[in-house]
């Protein structure tokens, strides 16, 4: 049987009000839709810790840019709700813009320091608007767990931040990034690329691996490790938007990577007009 589609504020609260009174534990994976594996790793997640999963399927206007792709992001409803639905989602909200942000709206959560560089840098307003939808989003729901992937690093420690600072009581579990055989981090916005810039798309994935095994010859100082990874973005002629490699946590700058502070590369890209995003681990 398909998942149920909840469309309102209100037919969702009705939904949350009777599962809760059943005494279920309920898990959330907000989504912008345009499903993968990545996607559907996080709902087969949520159903090993609650009872029942909710996903959401909204192209939040308010975290894209006046230049950003929001008019032609990918949508595939009837495609999205299977792929729901086979992960063992048992609702999926997927509300209307009007009905997220009714005449009226007024209200913004700006997440501090941790959202302020690197994609929070190059897209002013991106985790305003995120920050605010998954606000909403766990206060609709009052799920006990939240998933998100590691695949938006800096999105996910925003929203352990938040989450922290405004005493939410969701658990919030990061999962690890699901990639292509040869590397490539699954993306909705995999869909833009031409095969000759999918191919290209590679030296994310290549620069991030050449990086560590520079770490693991031993160099330590983080401005070679960054050379190393845009090295390789240099060589296919992606534009490189920024490679850091930051504290793993606060998302500070580190000069070098010290073993036993863990330590994240992050790599944005673009490949023709797709900008990419990806991270790892670095250090050991
Ligand atoms: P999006 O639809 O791109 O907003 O992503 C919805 C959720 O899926 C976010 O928590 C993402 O981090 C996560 N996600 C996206 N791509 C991947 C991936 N390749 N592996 C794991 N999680 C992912």
């Amino acid at each position: 049987m398909s998942a149920l589609v909840l469309r309102t504020v209100a037919e969702t609260t009705a939904w949350v009000d009777s599962l809760r009174r059943s005494g279920r534990r309920l898990a959330l994976v907000p989504t912008m839709g345009y499903l993968h594996e990545g996607h559907q790793s996080l709902i087969r997640e949520g159903r090993r810790r609650a009872d029942v999963v909710a996903a959401s399927i909204f192209v939040n206007p308010t975290q894209f840019g006046p230049n950003e792709d929001l008019s032609r992001y990918p949508r595939d409803f009837e495609g999205d709700l299977a792929k729901c639905t086979s992960a063992g989602a048992e609702a999926v909200f997927a509300p209307a813009p009007e009905e997220m942000y009714p005449p009226g709206f007024q209200t913004h959560v700006e997440v501090g320091k941790v959202s302020q560089g690197l994609c929070g840098a190059r897209r002013p307003g991106h985790f305003q608007g995120v920050a605010t939808v998954v606000t909403k989003l766990l206060g609709l729901f009052k799920p006990q767990v939240a998933l998100f992937g590691e695949k938006d690093y800096q999105q996910l420690q925003v929203i352990r931040a938040l989450v922290r600072d405004l005493n939410l009581g969701v658990e919030i579990v990061g999962m690890p990034t699901v990639r292509e055989p040869d590397g490539l981090a699954l993306s909705s916005r995999n869909a833009y690329l031409s095969t000759e810039e999918r191919r290209r798309a590679l030296a994310l994935s290549r620069g991030m691996a050449a990086a560590q095994a520079l770490y693991e010859r031993g160099t330590r100082d983080t401005a070679s490790l960054v050379d190393a990874a845009r090295r390789e973005l240099a060589a296919v002629d992606l534009r490189e938007d920024y490679v850091e490699v930051v504290d793993a946590t606060s998302l500070t700058s580190l000069s070098s990577v010290t073993p036993g502070q863990p330590a994240r590369i992050l790599v944005a890209a673009f490949a023709g007009k797709t900008r990419l995003i990806d991270n790892q681990p670095i250090g050991g």
